[in-house]
C-alpha cells in the first residue's frame, strides 16, 4: 500500500469539532487505499499557552522541564485525533516522538533530529492502524531526555517520518492555500503559489515565513521529498515545495523559464531584536572577542553591520541582529567582556523589523535592488541595516512601519493579486 504522510497545524486541530473534521479527513485517505501516518500539532495556540504559564510560575524556565512542559500539548492532540478516527470505525494509534522513534542531539528547545527509527510505526500500519504521531518532540539519543525540535517543529517531524518511512509526498495541512507570496494575513492581496523550488522556499522560512518551518525544507531537500502545503479547510490544491521540474508548463518548473518569475515572494519577521556594540577599538580582532562571546552563549547572528569608525575617535560601532528569545543572554555575555575589548556601551533594540525580498531570478535580473529601495523610499520606510544573499535582499526597519513596507515591495514587483482576496481559514496567526 501506497504510504501517505500528513501533518496537521494547531490552527487546524483548534477545538473538538476541528478534530473531528480532521479525523474524517484522515479516515477518507485511509479508506482510499493508503497506509496513514499524520504528525500533529498541539491545539490551536496551547504552545504558547503553556510557555506563557511557564514563565508564570519560573521567569527563565529550566530546559528540560519546558521541553517535558511543551511536548504535553502534542500529547493531547494524538490521543484525541485517534479517538476521533476510532469513532469513525477505523483504528488508530497514536505514539510519542519517542515512542515513535524520533531520535535527536541533546539540545532542549531546538533538538535536531539525527535518525529515525519507526519500527513501533511499521508495526502499527502492518496491523492496519492509523499512526497519528506527536509533532515537534523526540528522545536525546546520549541523554535519553525527552527534547522538542523548535517553535513549528511538527513541519520537521512530518518530513522526517515522510523520509524514513520512504512516501512519495509530505502533506502539511494548514489554515491557508499553500505557500503565498507574502503572508496573506497581511498582504490580503499576495496570490498562491502552484510550485515553488526548495531553494527558494529555504530563503522565504530563514527570512519568517513561519508557514513552513526551516528545518522541514533543509530536510525534504536532502532526502528529496516533495512538500505539498494545503489547507485543511478545502479540497483545493496548495503548492508543491520541490527543486525537481513540475509537469510540463507549470508554474516555476525549468520548461517555462521564460515565464518564471524573477520574485518568489515577500517575508517578514518581527521575531528578531537589533544589539549595537558601542565605541569599539578599531583595531584588529575586536569582531574576533566580540562575535565568540556571543558564539559561546550559543546563540545564532543574523545580519551584521559595522559603520566606518570616526578619524578622530577611532571608535567604531557594531551593529547585529540575533532571535529576541536570546536578547537577554546575549547582553550578559557581551556585558561580561566590555572591560577586556573595551567598547563603551550597549544598546538593545527590539522594536525592529525585518523585510526580505526572495526569488532565483535576482541573480541574473539587474534592477532588482533599484526597485526594491524605490518602493522603500516611496513608503517612507528607513532602512536601519541591509543584507543580501544571491537570492535574497532583506532591510531592518522600525518594526511598526514593516507591514506597511511588505505591502508596497509586494505591489512594486506585481506580485498583487487581480482575482480576489487571499484566504485565511482560521487561526491566530499568534
Ligand atoms: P499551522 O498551525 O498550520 O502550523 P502556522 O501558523 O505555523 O500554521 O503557519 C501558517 C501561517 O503562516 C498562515 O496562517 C500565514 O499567516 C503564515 N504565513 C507567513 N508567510 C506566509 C506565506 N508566504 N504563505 C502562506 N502563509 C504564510
Ligand atoms: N506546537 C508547536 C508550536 O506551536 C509545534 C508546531 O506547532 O509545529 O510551535
Ligand atoms: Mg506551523
Amino acid at each position: 500500500m501506497p504510504i501517505v504522510v500528513q501533518k496537521y497545524g494547531g490552527s487546524s486541530l483548534a477545538d473538538a469539532e476541528s478534530i473531528k473534521r480532521v479525523a474524517r479527513r484522515i479516515a477518507e485517505t485511509k479508506k482510499a487505499g493508503n497506509d496513514v501516518v499524520v504528525a500533529v500539532s498541539a491545539m490551536g495556540d496551547s504552545t504558547d499557552e503553556l510557555v506563557d504559564l511557564a514563565q508564570d510560575v519560573s521567569p527563565v524556565p529550566a530546559p528540560r522541564e519546558l521541553d517535558m512542559l511543551m511536548t504535553a500539548g502534542e500529547r493531547i492532540s494524538m490521543a484525541l485525533v485517534a479517538m476521533a478516527i476510532h469513532d469513525l470505525g477505523i483504528s488508530a494509534r497514536s505514539f510519542t516522538g519517542s515512542q515513535a522513534g524520533v531520535i535527536t542531539d541533546e539540545a532542549h528547545g531546538k533538538a535536531k533530529i539525527i535518525d529515525v527509527t519507526p519500527g513501533r510505526i511499521t508495526e502499527a500500519l502492518g496491523k492496519g492502524h492509523v499512526v497519528i504521531v506527536a509533532g515537534f518532540q523526540g528522545v536525546s539519543q546520549t541523554t535519553k531526555e525527552i527534547t522538542t525540535l523548535g517553535r513549528g517543529g511538527t513541519d520537521t517531524t512530518a518530513v522526517a517520518l515522510a523520509a524514513a518511512l520512504g512516501a512519495d509526498v509530505c502533506e502539511i495541512y494548514t489554515d491557508v492555500d499553500g505557500v503565498f507570496t507574502a503572508d496573506p494575513r497581511i498582504v490580503p492581496k499576495a496570490r498562491k503559489i502552484d510550485r515553488i523550488s526548495a531553494e527558494e522556499m529555504l530563503e522565504l522560512a530563514a527570512s519568517g515565513s513561519k508557514v513552513l518551518h526551516l528545518r522541514s525544507v533543509e530536510y525534504a531537500r536532502r532526502y528529496d521529498i516533495p512538500i505539498h502545503v494545503r489547507s485543511s479547510f478545502t479540497p483545493k490544491e496548495g503548492t508543491i515545495v520541490s527543486d525537481q521540474p513540475g509537469p510540463a508548463g507549470a508554474e516555476g518548473t525549468e520548461g517555462e523559464a521564460v515565464e518564471a518569475p524573477i520574485i518568489a515572494g515577500v517575508a517578514h519577521d518581527l521575531s528578531e531584536a537589533k544589539i549595537t556594540v558601542v565605541g569599539v577599538p578599531d583595531t584588529t580582532g575586536k569582531a574576533a572577542q566580540i562575535f565568540h562571546a556571543v558564539a559561546d552563549a550559543e546563540i545564532n547572528l543574523d545580519m551584521i553591520v559595522q559603520n566606518v569608525s570616526a578619524t578622530d575617535t577611532g571608535l567604531t560601532d557594531i551593529s547585529f541582529t540575533l532571535p529576541k528569545t536570546d536578547g537577554q543572554t546575549a547582553m550578559e555575555a557581551l556585558t561580561a567582556i566590555q572591560e577586556q575589548v573595551g567598547f563603551t556601551g550597549l544598546q538593545y533594540d527590539d522594536q525592529v523589523g525585518k523585510l526580505s525580498l526572495v526569488g532565483a531570478g535576482m541573480r541574473s535580473n539587474p534592477g532588482v535592488s533599484a526597485t526594491f529601495f524605490r518602493a522603500l523610499a516611496d513608503a517612507d520606510v528607513n532602512i536601519e541595516m541591509i543584507s543580501t544573499s544571491e537570492i535574497r535582499i532583506s532591510v531592518i526597519t522600525r518594526s511598526e512601519l514593516l507591514e506597511e513596507a511588505v505591502r508596497a515591495v509586494h505591489t512594486a514587483f506585481g506580485l498583487d493579486s487581480e482575482d480576489g482576496e487571499a484566504v485565511v481559514y482560521a487561526g491566530t496567526g499568534r
